[in-house]
């Protein structure tokens, strides 16, 4: 095998994924379905469910367009080689290594930003903006763009030149080191996040006093999970969409609703799906779910170490010195299959963890109510009832809505 071929390979991944991923895509689009479940009567009537089928229908072409344009830039990227040219460039510019491989991460990093902004835009205020999604000014948009690019300027930057650094001083054990680090990483992280960087976009504040509190109060005592982990957040910011998620470790965990949520549902409803939010908590998801990441990525590091030396790896993209940053760039690429079975092994678990927190709050029943709160939050998200099984399969975290309320009265 010479670099041609690696070559080669590399771009028939990139071909085979973006096939694959636009060939469901299609499938899921072009499913429609004339008479709606029984369980699922009631939730969109005539005019409402014209909407959502309009809304499924916007967001098909404008994925398809934005997909394609991606596509294509990497292609043309790759057939000129653009990445060793980019190489190049940084390589006359200084001689240190841990500075190259920060730049080269770092120009990417800010042309596919600039390539997706038209179509973030696009998303926002044209599509979210006509179904009367939209909450986003543009004044927040932007502050919200400039915030993520100076976290990853301040956070990732010197994490990234923390594993570029080892790289060029750790010989063979560089896998362990930088597996050591980015776990330390992503364990700080997994608590962290939701009380030091989610702040920085949205307010989060205790529940106010009155129905709802003493209703959460109440089951909060009945489920063993204390009430002052519990906040409401401003989601109606940015979006009319509802959500509620757990997150954080240990004494760091946290439960955060919606206010969207609070002002769509029922107060036994709110208390259905915080019911299903604890239950992520006490059956240890979120543990779980860092832990697998954790040993995934000792994996990953692990054969990278075996490969990313290897100048055949470089020269597929055009670069005669091997070098960190064009390793892993064709590591990344070249590993996608093996990404792409994990990936199925995860949102099949992810789904499984939803069934099982839902079994979690029909322990204290609250089935019926959990139900309509997920009728609410589904019908008010224009969410597609029927989406086609091989899309739910590779795509889906969540249960669709008719298996979950399946599940749910099977329960019952
Ligand atoms: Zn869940």
């Amino acid at each position: 095998m010479n670099s041609e071929h690696i070559f080669y390979v590399i771009i028939g991944i990139l071909t085979a994924q973006f096939t694959f991923d636009q060939w469901l895509d299609f499938l899921n689009n072009r499913k429609v379905v004339t008479s709606i479940p029984t369980e699922l009567e009631g939730i969109y009537d005539e005019e409402k469910y014209k909407k959502q089928q309009n809304y499924k229908k916007a967001n098909y072409s404008f994925g398809l367009l934005s997909e394609v344009v991606s596509f294509l830039v990497i292609m043309i990227v790759l057939f000129n080689e653009g990445f060793a040219i980019l190489n190049s460039w940084i390589v006359d510019f200084t001689s240190n290594l841990t500075l190259q491989s920060l730049l080269f991460f770092a120009i990417i990093g800010i042309a596919s930003s600039l390539i997706s902004l038209p179509f973030s835009i696009y998303g926002t205020f044209v599509i979210e903006e006509r179904f009367g999604f939209n909450k986003i000014t543009p004044k927040i948009f932007v502050l919200d763009m400039i915030k993520s690019m100076l976290l990853s300027v301040l956070i990732g930057g010197p994490l990234m030149a923390l594993v570029i650094w080892l790289y060029n001083i750790a010989g063979s054990y560089f896998w362990l080191y930088a597996w050591m680090v980015i776990s330390g990483f992503a364990i700080f992280m997994t608590m962290f996040c939701t009380s030091l960087i989610l702040p920085l976009f949205n307010k989060q504040t205790p529940l106010e006093n009155g129905e709802l509190r003493d209703a959460i109060e109440a089951f909060s005592v009945k489920a063993g999970f204390k009430l002052d982990n519990v906040f409401v957040m401003d989601g109606s910011k940015r979006s009319t969409k509802a959500n509620a998620f757990f997150s954080g470790l240990g004494s760091r965990k946290r439960i955060v609703l919606y206010d969207t949520l609070i002002n769509d549902l029922q107060t036994d409803e709110i208390v259905a799906v915080l019911a299903h939010e604890i239950g992520h908590y006490k059956l240890k998801h979120t543990l779980w779910g860092t832990l697998t990441g954790v040993l995934q990525m000792g994996v990953i590091l692990f054969v990278f170490g075996l490969i990313v030396g290897s100048p055949l790896l470089s020269q597929a993209l055009g670069v005669h010195v091997p070098n960190f940053h064009i390793g892993i760039l064709a590591f990344g690429i070249l590993y996608t299959p093996v990404s792409f079975v994990a990936g199925i092994f995860m949102t099949i678990l992810s789904r499984k963890n939803e069934y099982a927190a839902d079994a979690y709050a029909c322990k204290f029943e609250l089935g019926n109510a959990l139900i309509g709160g997920l009728k609410t939050i589904s019908s008010n998200a224009l969410s597609n009832l029927t989406p086609h099984p091989f899309y739910v399969f590779f795509h889906y975290s969540h249960p669709p809505l008719l298996q979950r309320i399946k599940a749910i009265k099977n329960i019952k």
